[in-house]
């Protein structure tokens, strides 16, 4: 990948010649260069600034330097087209996904502005020529674009193939998929009388990952619950108020059948009792099962419903488990089932729950919870039953 700054403080940028993204510089995975704006200039006194029209403070970048230095880097690049960077608080924000979308830009030109800003008309020029980007590093305001250029230099760069030496240390971090990260720890085991949490020294990878997650929910909600859905919060704080009522039947209805068209075309059926059945049968099963809805702004985004087994008072009945499907793949799904398991009274001693046989990403999920498939058919034609020690 090709990095080029413009600045008028080169000198700023020389922490890009140290670690990770020094090394990947010498090893060629980046070719970084920073350009000094006032090369550009024509004058004796090599101005890059002005008065702003229409009066004010502080003084504007000069277009004319900022029209030479594009042109040139632009001249170099071999009919090649970069993307142009331009720092400022009054763009986009900078987030995790931004770095993800430029990382995959082969070419990266970073404006660096000083004072009030640069002139408008440069933007406009350039946009003529190129895909421009005024980008934000947060709700503040810099001297300059310098130290914002570096930081998204640097979450831009880590994120470019052979960078970092352990790619799967990408995988589980803050952002990566909206949530926070859990928090970690090393040796030793006890440091100044505060322990390590046990789960992490039991060997217990399944628990492990458990552990993880929940604290990943808990931190985010606390520090960040901006990041989370609000029914997100909701699943691992406030969700044992939401109990269902009849005046639920409706919407959960209607949700039901939003949710169980994947299943039905995972299992190459449409008798789903889940997809087919009637308000009254909805409503009558918020009277048979404990039923808990998640709602955000009013609105109905996912549900999950328990009952001791009429069967086998030692089992308890997961069913209904379902998040709006514009909502999946934020945790919503896992902290229900985790809510709901929770919610199994005392005297269970087996979890149960049922999915179609052909439901692969159920099963998946269901798996990796610690359930297993009992064999034979499940309560419903073309089903699997699935179970697990309640832990007490
Ligand atoms: N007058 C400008 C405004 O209110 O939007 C602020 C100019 S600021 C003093 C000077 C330069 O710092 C900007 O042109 C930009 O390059 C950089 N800068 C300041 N805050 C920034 C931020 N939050 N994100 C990215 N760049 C920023």
């Amino acid at each position: 990948m090709r990095i080029d700054v413009l600045t008028i403080f080169p000198d700023y940028l020389a922490p890009l010649g140290l670690s990770l993204i020094g090394k990947a510089r010498g090893r060629g995975l980046l070719d970084v260069r920073v350009h000094d704006l006032r090369e550009h200039t024509t004058d004796a006194h090599r101005t890059v600034d002005d008065t702003p029209y229409g009066g004010g403070p502080g003084m504007v970048m000069k277009p004319e330097p900022w029209g030479a230095a594009l042109d040139a880097v632009v001249a170099r690049g071999g009919g090649a087209v970069p993307r142009l960077v331009v720092p400022g608080p009054g763009g986009m924000p900078f987030t995790q996904l931004l770095a993800r979308e430029l990382a995959a830009e082969p070419w990266l030109v970073f404006a660096c502005g000083r004072y009030e800003g640069i002139d408008e008309r440069v933007i406009e020029d350039a946009a003529t020529r190129m895909r421009v980007s005024v980008v934000s590093l947060g709700d503040y305001v810099l001297n300059g674009g310098e130290v914002a250029a570096l930081a998204m230099v640097e979450a831009v760069a880590r994120l470019v193939p052979g960078v970092l030496g352990n790619a799967e240390s990408l995988v589980e971090e803050s952002h990566v998929d909206g949530l926070l990260e859990y928090p970690v720890y090393t040796k030793p085991p006890v440091w100044r009388g505060l322990e390590v949490p046990p789960v992490l020294v039991s060997g217990n990878h399944a628990a492990i990952r458990e552990w993880r997650h929940g604290q990943r929910l808990r931190r985010t909600a606390a520090r960040r619950p901006d990041l989370l859905h609000a029914s997100e919060a909701l699943g691992i704080e406030g969700l044992g108020t939401l109990v269902a009522t009849a005046g639920d039947a409706a919407e959960l209805g209607t949700l039901q059948r939003a949710c169980w068209v994947s299943e039905a075309m995972a299992n190459d059926s449409l008798d789903i009792p889940s997809l087919t059945e009637s308000m009254e049968t909805v409503r009558q099963g918020l009277g048979e099962w404990r039923t808990w809805v998640v709602r955000d702004s009013g609105r109905l985004v996912a549900s999950v419903r328990g009952r001791v087994s009429p069967d086998d008072p030692q089992t308890w009945e997961i069913g209904r488990l379902m998040v709006a499907p514009d909502l999946q793949g934020r945790g919503i799904g896992r902290a229900l089932l985790d809510f709901a398991e929770g919610a199994a009274p005392e005297g269970t001693t087996t979890l149960w729950l049922n999915t179609g046989r052909g439901s692969a990403d159920n099963l998946r999920r269901y798996k990796r919870a610690g359930y297993r498939i009992l064999a034979g058919e499940g309560r419903y034609p073309g089903t699997v039953d699935l179970t697990k020690r309640r832990r007490p």
